[in-house]
């Protein structure tokens, strides 16, 4: 397929995971693919969503090298675990600000050159957690809860732009984030099959099917699809949990 051809699409957190799986996606579809991350690998932008002056820099590295932007996914993200009472300030201001901040930072500074693209689209990435009362989950749901609300606004205040903005929700899905949190446990093998087994489909989410949902939203196809969020989550979010 080939419905990204002559396109530009930057991948913030495309290095890893999630975004590792749409930066190859997009890639494999037509796209120039820049990928903006901590750890950028050798042909990407390396750059800390967090740090304004970095962003800019590296949407402008990027308008310069591929001449334009035409679609943004907002991927990269950190997590935060327990309660409310678990991270104090400090944590707090630091996963807002790369999950919630570092969103609109980029968005920012790509948007002078989406508003000139004819195909402008923004995705972004949000969590169940965003909709449903994760446990052990207060602060990363917060943020996610905010990617939610943010999506929408962005949709709403670039439509005149035709800008189309949408997230996906993914549920737990298969990444190196995911690993690490199975390898700090105990048992990491019998945390992972626990972990399956809570799951509707009794399996984890693969990246690559959280990328095919993103690239969807920001292909020709949806062109009618904006202010929108598609889960990805085994059916995590929807359905009444089997059992007696
Ligand atoms: P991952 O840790 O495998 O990859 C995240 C990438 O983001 C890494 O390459 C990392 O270097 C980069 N990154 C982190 N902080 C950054 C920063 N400040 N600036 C630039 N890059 C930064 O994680 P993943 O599981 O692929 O998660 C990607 C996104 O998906 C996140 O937004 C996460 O909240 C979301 N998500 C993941 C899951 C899951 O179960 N894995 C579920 C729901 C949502």
């Amino acid at each position: 397929m080939t419905d990204f051809e002559d396109r530009v699409a930057v991948v913030t957190g495309g290095a890893s995971g999630i975004g590792a799986a749409v930066a190859a996606t997009l890639a494999s579809r037509g796209a120039e693919v820049a990928v903006l991350d901590l750890n950028p690998g050798a042909d990407g932008f390396r750059c800390d969503v967090s740090d304004d002056a970095q962003v800019r820099a590296a949407i402008e590295a990027v308008a310069e090298r591929h001449g334009r932007i035409d679609v943004l996914v907002n991927n990269a993200g950190i997590g935060a675990q327990g309660d409310v009472t678990a991270n104090d300030d400090e944590e707090w201001h630091r996963v807002l600000d790369v999950n919630v901040v570092g969103m609109a930072r980029v968005t920012r500074a790509a948007l002078p050159h989406l508003r000139r693209s004819d195909a402008a689209v923004i995705v972004n990435t949000c969590s169940i957690a965003a909709w449903q009362g994760l446990p052990g989950r207060a602060l990363y749901s917060a943020s996610k809860g905010a990617v939610l609300a943010l999506t929408l606004a962005m949709a709403t205040d670039h439509l005149p732009d035709r800008i189309r903005v949408n997230c996906v929700c993914p549920g737990t899905a298969d990444t190196p984030w995911v690993g690490r949190l199975l390898d700090s446990a105990a048992d990491p093998e019998a945390e992972r099959a626990a972990l399956e087994a809570r799951q509707p489909m009794g399996r984890l989410v693969t990246a690559d099917e959280v990328a095919h949902a993103i690239a969807y939203l920001a292909s020709p196809a949806a062109a009618s699809t904006t202010g929108t969020a598609l889960a990805v989550d085994g059916g995590m979010y929807g359905l009444r949990p089997r059992g007696p």
